[in-house]
């Protein structure tokens, strides 16, 4: 039998883990060793679009295990391609790249849009920009790419030719950018920063900013995409399309998968031995992510994000007329942001660590903002389930 204490005795301190352990997942339900059941509005950090164990995903996956797992990239293989198609058809991309995470896609876009500027300009022009308080990923390049030093300061030497301008700040953003700039990089919406929406006219100055000096915008939508908005990826909501796009969270519904997307005009300029990964595209990954597309991309489940969105506002509101703990709800379709009022700023966590008491899974975006990423699919009846138990939580906050 394992518990929570061997954590601490085997991992690397790296999280701090609640002091359960879950042990089933169904729909939007969870319950840990000891039997004890919990709503479930974190999602895996919004990775599960579907819930926990959605049958068409388990289908898939079961399917998929007994005729082939991984070949490399030396060979494709059929789900792979099926994705490849999938993603195509969606959006608008005309090609792909797997790989294995949010990270690494950002990875992979970072090192086009460098690859393109290099070999349409040249050396000269490489720069990146990033929005203060973006977050972007762990690897050494995309940490430093995020615009949060707490997360990038203490590794020695950082890369060069990153600089940062502030989001949905058009005058920032244009004083930092010049013919000597590579790509801007933006979350439509941050996400890890305090679930900030961008505004229409910061992305349109972005996307106009960018076509004048010849650089490409990057969307990171790996947190907004694959229907967590109420579009299958929020730049649809905004109307500015990028050059490339990075997914991964929810594309997998909660198998690891990630996928920059692009066009094919830049995609040449990966050509064969530029970049690779030995998983991207593995064949498991690939069949599970069909399948959850399948089920996101239709109209009953993207408009059904956008109801479950005024339902979980409408009852928030309610909830706060009575404690008055939240100054501001923010967000989009399933992916929300509740503000803390001033006077208790910092002190999420110990809500989030009541909802855990009281039944509840739930993320924070920052010290100061509750989130919730729940299952595209959750119930009406589960929401209002999960917000009683929240309200208890809130009671207990306020002693
Ligand atoms: C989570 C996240 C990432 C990093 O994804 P990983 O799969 O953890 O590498 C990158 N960008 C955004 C916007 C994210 O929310």
């Amino acid at each position: 039998m394992s518990t929570r204490a061997d954590f601490d005795r085997y991992l690397v301190p790296t999280y701090a883990p609640a002091d359960f352990v879950p042990v089933l997942g169904a729909g939007s339900r969870v319950w840990d060793q000891a039997g004890r059941e919990y709503l479930d509005f974190a999602g895996g950090i919004a990775v599960n679009a579907l819930g926990h164990c959605h049958p068409a995903l388990v289908m898939a996956l079961e399917e998929q295990a007994t005729k082939i797992w991984h070949v490399s990239n030396v060979f494709t293989n059929e789900p792979a391609l099926l994705l490849a198609k999938r993603l195509v058809d969606a959006t608008f991309a005309e090609r792909a790249f797997f790989c294995n995470s949010g990270a690494e896609a950002n990875e992979a876009a970072l090192k086009l849009a460098r690859r393109v500027a290099h070999d349409r300009f040249g050396a000269h022009k490489h720069k990146i920009l990033s929005a203060f308080n973006s977050f972007h990923g762990r690897t050494l390049f995309t940490v430093n790419v995020g615009g949060q030093p707490k997360y990038s300061d203490g590794f020695g030497p950082k890369p060069e030719g990153i600089a940062y301008f502030e989001y949905n700040n058009i005058e920032s953003l244009t004083q930092l950018i010049d013919d000597d700039t590579a790509a801007v990089i933006l979350e439509p919406i941050q996400g890890e920063g305090g679930v900030l929406p961008a505004t229409p006219e910061f992305l349109q100055a972005a996307r106009e900013l960018c076509n004048k000096h010849n650089a490409l915008l990057i969307f990171d939508e790996v947190q907004t995409g694959v229907g967590r908005t109420g579009k299958l990826f929020a730049y649809e909501h905004y109307g500015v399309v990028p050059d490339i796009l990075s997914s991964a969270k929810s594309l997998g519904g909660g198998f690891p998968i990630g996928a920059m997307l692009t066009t094919a005009d830049l995609a040449q300029h990966f050509g064969v031995g530029v970049h690779g990964t030995t998983y991207g595209g593995n064949a498991l990954a690939c069949a599970v992510a069909g399948a959850l597309l399948d089920v996101v991309n239709s109209p009953e489940v993207l408009d059904g994000v956008i109801a479950k969105h005024q339902h979980f506002i409408k009852r928030l509101e309610l909830i706060n007329g009575q404690f008055g703990v939240f100054s501001a709800f923010r967000g989009m379709g399933l992916l929300i942001g509740c503000v803390l009022e001033e006077k208790y700023a910092g002190r999420a966590k110990e809500i989030l660590d009541l909802c855990s008491k009281n039944g509840l899974m739930i993320l924070m975006a920052g010290p100061n903002v509750i989130r919730f990423a729940p299952s595209l699919i959750i119930s009406e009846n589960d929401i209002d389930e999960g917000l009683a138990r929240f309200t208890e939580a809130l009671k207990k906050f306020l002693g």
